[in-house]
Parts: structure tokens; sequence; C-alpha cells
């Protein structure tokens, strides 16, 4: 029978870099599943539905809540963001670790739900990097930027919540920090 695999809780701060710092993980490692949210964000140049996020409306993604297909949601800066929660179930049955790339209160959430979930939270280097990057990301107005800059203290509260922080100052390096990380989290649970 195959190894059930983990649930592990990516956040940082909006800009951080979880994205790309993810994607040279998965690129290198095939064990890893990435769970594609719902939101009802609009997309950024650049982003494939389905691949990025399922854009949604708000009625569909209100009707997502409705019949449970999504195993936690949160609100962010004025839109619905949430994880299907069937792919997830499925990738874990046949033995893959699931990233879910989510907010603090999402991250909660899941924390409550299935408490062998592991909790990373990913930092900037330092302030003014985070906001250069996000500024210099160009796709969104000075109002979003300043909201999702707002979100961020919001979040910093949570930190210690979460099992582990790891700070993104090199992109390869903390991609192989980060499954590190893992690694060493599977290991022990295989122990228990
Ligand atoms: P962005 O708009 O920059 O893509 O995402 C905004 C925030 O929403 C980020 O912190 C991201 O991690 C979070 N997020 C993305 N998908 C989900 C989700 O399915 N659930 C929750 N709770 N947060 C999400």
């Amino acid at each position: 029978m195959t190894e059930r695999g983990s649930l592990i809780v990516l956040s940082g701060f909006s800009g951080v870099g979880k994205g790309t710092v993810l994607r040279l993980m998965m690129s290198r490692y095939d064990h890893y599943a990435y769970s594609v949210s719902a939101t009802t964000r609009q997309p950024r140049a650049g982003e494939v539905d389905g691949r990025d996020y399922f854009f949604k409306s708000t009625e569909a993604f209100e009707s997502m809540i409705e019949r449970g297909e999504l195993l936690e949601y949160a609100r962010y800066v004025d839109h619905y963001y949430g994880t299907p929660r069937a792919y997830v179930r499925q990738q874990m049955e046949s033995g893959r670790d699931v990233i879910l790339e989510i907010e603090v209160q999402g991250a909660l959430n899941i924390r409550r739900m299935v408490p062998d979930a592991v909790l990373i939270y990913m930092l900037p280097p330092d302030a003014a990097t985070l906001a250069g990057r996000l500024r210099g990301r160009g796709t969104e107005t000075d109002d979003v930027v300043r909201g999702r800059l707002k979100a961020a203290a919001g979040e910093a509260r949570h930190i210690g919540d979460y099992d582990y922080v790891i700070v993104n100052d090199d992109a390869e390096q903390c991609a192989a920090r980060l499954n590190g990380l893992i690694e060493a989290q599977r290991l022990r649970t295989a122990r228990n």
C-alpha cells in the first residue's frame, strides 16, 4: 500500500517569492503536487486558468462553498480564495505531498482540520525587499499594493502559529531548504 502523502501549507507575505521557490522545488522533485486554488480575483498578465488559479465569478465560488467542494477558503483583500478538496484528497492518497500556497486564515483552518499538516511561513530577508518586489511586479495598482502590505502586517501576528519559518534570501537555496525541511518531516512522520 502506498504511504499517504502529507499536507504542506506554505504562507508568506504577498510578493515574498513563494511561487518562484515552489516552481524551482517542484521542477527538481516529482513527489509534490501543487494544489491550484479557486479565486474570484482577476487573472494577472501571464496567469493561466487551471494552472495558476481556477478563476471564478463570485456566484460560482459561493456555489462551490455551498456544495462543500472546498477544503478551506478565506477572503483576502476583497476576494475569495479557496482550496478544492477533491484534488488534495486524491493526490495525498496516491502518496504525493500536497502543497497549499495559502494565507494565514486558511492555514489556521487547515491546522484545525488536519492536525498533522506542516505549516511553513516564508519571510523576505527584510521589509524593503518585500515592498520593492511587490511594486516591481508592476501588475498591481498602488492601492492594491497598499492593501497587500497592510494584510502582511496583519499576518505577521500569526507567524508564531506556524511550525517553521524560512527566509527567502535566494530562491535556489530557499527551494533546497524547503525540500530538506519537508523531507525531514516525512521521515519523522514515518517513524512515529
Ligand atoms: P495572490 O492574489 O497574490 O495570488 O494571493 C493572495 C493571497 O491568497 C496569498 O497569500 C495566497 O497564498 C493566498 N491564497 C491563494 N490561494 C488560496 C486558497 O486557496 N486559500 C487561502 N486561504 N488563501 C489562498
